[in-house]
């Protein structure tokens, strides 16, 4: 009887797809899903550092999986598997297993199996290439993470990232070609470029494309009608890339700007590679180049050393640029980071207020933004169906819209008629009606 898997994924957008992409080396290898709340022959948790929280809910993982199915095999992966190495070996995992080699985990997993022995493949970073991990999409989704690049140079004083991903690499355009081909011919409408530094696609290699030829070469894939992108900092963002991305009519105009700070003290602090006024250019840029931009971001909170007065300088700059979305995070201590090691590390109450106080300015921002979309019809891509017979899907500004009728998979035209808490309500449309 095959075999069946189940994975646990944390964190981003990048160990999503890494999961996908394991997943499917082992449905290729003829084991199958495991059914909801049924137990699996082998578990992999697919772990994540970026924050003590992360490390806390992978461990957490680690030992639910232990606890529900002791007779199963557990496979432990990523971030946190990079940095601690054999010492996760007391979990009694038998494959550990790194950022690099996700492509060998069946084979790694299966020697393990055959030698009665349990391997820790955990690899230097120091001169790894970018693993092509290709996905076909066949696990049959309406909206396809594509990785595109991996790793980061910078080091921004509290990030644990570059660590435990290694230096930048970025896949070469031929193949996201390929990829992006694959991924069309399985029915996904929409694409979401993402890596660890987005930012610094394609600077090491030969001929340094840029992120905007990789856009361009998912463009011109056809039967991809949506690309997003992942997360970018604004160095990225010049004149330039911002008419390149106006040109290309199948972009969303969804662009994830990472703040972090908006106290030009804290960024200096935090070893950010640009200031506020930097970021407002950017921001405006493509706030220029796509009249409904709807821009989202990262904060970080309580960085250590954080005043009031730099908390405040957040607050009122985040007004500045009226994001749609505000992803807010307490500073998170990640020991072997400088940032660990700065003096006036801030009490937990005052990182919960300042995270409270900048969720609700985040909160009136995302209605203000989403007010703009009232009563104007809207291209959603439905994703699900709902109980009680409702659809969700997502509008090319990725707002989440909830309406009556549809069918997974598809485009369709929706008058946006109502605000929930964090989406929109609307109705479905004759495609004839459409008009802005
Ligand atoms: S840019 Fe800074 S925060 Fe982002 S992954 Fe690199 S080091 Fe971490």
């Amino acid at each position: 009887m095959a075999k069946t898997v189940r994975f646990f994924t944390l964190g981003c957008k990048v160990n999503q797809y890494d999961s996908e992409a394991m997943l499917e080396r082992f449905l290729e290898n003829g084991y199958i899903s495991a059914k909801q709340g049924a137990p699996a022959d082998v578990y992999v948790v697919n772990t994540c550092i970026v924050t003590g929280e992360g490390q806390r809910k992978s461990m957490q993982a680690v030992r639910r999986f232990g606890r529900l199915n002791p007779g199963g095999e557990l496979i432990i992966a990523g971030c946190l598997a990079q940095n601690k190495g054999e010492a996760l070996l007391e979990t009694g995992a038998r494959l550990i297993l790194g950022t690099q080699r996700r492509g060998e985990v069946v084979k790694l997993f299966e020697q393990a199996i055959m030698e009665n022995a349990r391997i820790v493949a955990v690899e230097s970073l120091s001169r790894a290439a970018f693993e092509p991990l290709n996905i076909s999409g066949h696990l049959g989704h309406t909206r396809a993470l594509m990785k595109i690049q991996e790793g980061c140079d910078n080091r921004c004083t509290y990030c644990i990232v570059p660590v435990v991903r290694g230096g930048i690499r970025s896949r070469t355009l031929d193949d996201i070609r390929g990829e992006a081909r694959a991924l069309a011919e399985a029915g996904f409408k929409e694409i979401v470029l993402t890596g660890v530094h987005l930012t610094s696609y394609g600077r090491d290699q030969k001929d340094k494309p840029s992120l905007a030829d990789a856009v361009a070469a998912v463009a011109e894939t056809g039967g991809i009608e949506r690309i997003r992108l992942g997360s970018l900092e604004p160095p990225v963002v010049t004149d330039a890339f911002a008419d390149t991305m106006r040109a290309i009519p199948r972009l969303c105009p969804q662009f994830h700007l990472a703040l972090q700070s908006g106290s030009d003290e804290v960024l200096c602090r935090m070893k950010r590679r640009y200031n506020t006024a930097q970021f407002l250019s950017a921001a405006e840029k493509l706030q220029s180049a796509f009249p409904d931009a709807a821009l989202t971001t990262d904060v970080i909170v309580g960085f250590p050393g954080e005043t009031e007065e730099e908390f405040s300088q957040t607050l009122a700059f985040c007004q500045t640029v009226g994001f749609m979305k505000i992803h807010v995070f307490p500073f998170s201590p990640r020991p072997g980071t400088p940032a660990a090691d700065m003096p006036v590390q801030l009490p937990k109450h005052v990182k919960d207020e300042r995270v409270r106080r900048l969720l609700a300015v985040g909160g009136r921002l995302s209605a203000a933004y989403r007010k703009r979309l009232l009563h104007t019809v809207q291209p959603v891509l439905i994703e699900e169906k709902r109980r009680g017979g409702a659809y969700a899907g997502f509008t090319p500004q990725y707002v989440q819209v909830i309406c009556e009728g549809g069918n997974i998979g598809e485009i369709l035209p929706v008058r946006l008629s109502e605000l929930t808490k964090e989406g929109m309500r609307g109705e479905l449309v004759n495609t004839i009606d459409i008009r802005r």
